[in-house]
C-alpha cells in the first residue's frame, strides 16, 4: 500500500487528505495547528509531531501550504525535509507559490535524486471536499504518471502544463483572469442595479449573452441571486481576498520577470488590496461586489 506523508491540513489540505484516506492510502499528517491534526487522526491518519516525521519512510510526500516562504522553509530551511526523504520518494507540492520557488526546490530535490512536481489546484474548498479538483502540473512526465493515482483520488482533471514551475505559471494566469472577470462582473451587476434592474434578471441575461462567464454560471457575486455561494452567506468561506492578493502578487512578479504587460491584473490587484485594507481580507473574493455597492459593505 502507498504510504503518504501530508503537510498542511488546512481548508484545502484537510479535505484532500481525507479523500486520500477514503481511497485507501495510508497517511501520516502534520500541521502546526494541533486541532487540524486531531481532525485528520479521527479520519484514520497517523499524527506526526514534525514535518520531518511526516517525511520519513513514505512513498509520496505532499505539501499544501499557504505561500512561497512556507514551502521554501519546509524543504530547504534548517529543519528542511529534503534531508530525510528517501531518494525514491515522490514529492508533490500543491501549494500556489512563485514558479521560481517551485523550480528552486525541485532542482535542490533533483540534486539528491528526488523527483518533484508542482501541482497547484483549482476548484476551491468545494472541489477539495468533493474530490473534483483540477491539478495543474509542472515537472517531468514520469513523476506525473507516478502521482496520477493520488491526484485522481483528490481531483477529476489533471493537466500537464510543462516543466518544473509551469504548473504555477498556468495557475497564476488563471487566477489573474478570475480576479478580472469577478471584478468586471460585480461592476456590471451594480451598474444594472443602480439603473433599476433586478440583479437576478440581469445575471440571467448576461449569462446567456456575450458577457457570460464562470462567475455568472456558478459563483454569482451579488447577494441573493444564487443559492449556496459565498455571496448568499455574507461572503464567508470560499477563496479568501488575501489569498487572491497573494496570487495577483505572483502574477505581477511573473509579469515583471519577463516584461509582460498586465494592466487588467494590476488594476484588479489594486482593487483587491484596497478591499482588504477596508477589513475584507478574510472574506471570499466575490465580496469585491461590496466595492461597487457601499450600502452592502
Ligand atoms: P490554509 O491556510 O487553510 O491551510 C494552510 C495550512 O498550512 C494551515 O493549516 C497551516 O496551519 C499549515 N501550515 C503553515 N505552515 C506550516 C508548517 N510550517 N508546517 C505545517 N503546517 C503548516 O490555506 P488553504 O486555503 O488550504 O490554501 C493552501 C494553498 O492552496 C494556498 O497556496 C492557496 O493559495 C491554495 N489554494 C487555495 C484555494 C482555496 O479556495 N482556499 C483554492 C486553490 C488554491
Amino acid at each position: 500500500m502507498t504510504k503518504v506523508g501530508f503537510v498542511g491540513l488546512g481548508n484545502m489540505g484537510g479535505p484532500m487528505a481525507k479523500n486520500l484516506l477514503q481511497q485507501g492510502f495510508e497517511l501520516k499528517g502534520y500541521d502546526i495547528v494541533p486541532q487540524l491534526l486531531d481532525e485528520a487522526v479521527k479520519l484514520g491518519a497517523v499524527a506526526c509531531d514534525s514535518a520531518k516525521d511526516a517525511a520519513t519512510d513514505v512513498d509520496v510526500f505532499i505539501s499544501m501550504l499557504p505561500a512561497s516562504k512556507h514551502v521554501q522553509n519546509l524543504y530547504l530551511g534548517d529543519e528542511g525535509v529534503l534531508s530525510c526523504l528517501q531518494p525514491e520518494t515522490l514529492v508533490i507540492d500543491c501549494s500556489t507559490i512563485a514558479p521560481t520557488v517551485s523550480q528552486e526546490v525541485s532542482s535542490a530535490a533533483k540534486k539528491i535524486g528526488i523527483a518533484m512536481i508542482d501541482a497547484p489546484v483549482s476548484g476551491g474548498v468545494g472541489g477539495a471536499v468533493a474530490g473534483t479538483l483540477t491539478f495543474i502540473v509542472g515537472g517531468g512526465s514520469a513523476p506525473l504518471e507516478q502521482a496520477r493515482p493520488l491526484l485522481e483520488a483528490m481531483g477529476s482533471n489533471i493537466f500537464h502544463a510543462g516543466e518544473s514551475g509551469a504548473g504555477q505559471v498556468a495557475k497564476v494566469c488563471n487566477n489573474m483572469l478570475l480576479s478580472v472577470l469577478m471584478a468586471g462582473t460585480a461592476e456590471a451587476l451594480q451598474l444594472g442595479v443602480d439603473n433599476g434592474l433586478d440583479p437576478a434578471v440581469l445575471s440571467e441575461i448576461m449569462r446567456k449573452s456575450s458577457g457570460g462567464n464562470w462567475a455568472l454560471e456558478v459563483y454569482n457575486p451579488y447577494p441573493g441571486v444564487m443559492d449556496g455561494v459565498p455571496a448568499s452567506r455574507e461572503y464567508e468561506g470560499g477563496f479568501l481576498v488575501d489569498l487572491m492578493i497573494k496570487d495577483l502578487g505572483l502574477a505581477m512578479e511573473s509579469a515583471l520577470a519577463v516584461g509582460a504587460s498586465t494592466p487588467m491584473g494590476a488594476l484588479a490587484r489594486n482593487l483587491y488590496v484596497n478591499h482588504s485594507k477596508e477589513g475584507h481580507g478574510r472574506s471570499d473574493f466575490s465580496s469585491i461586489q461590496q466595492v461597487y455597492n457601499k450600502s452592502d459593505a
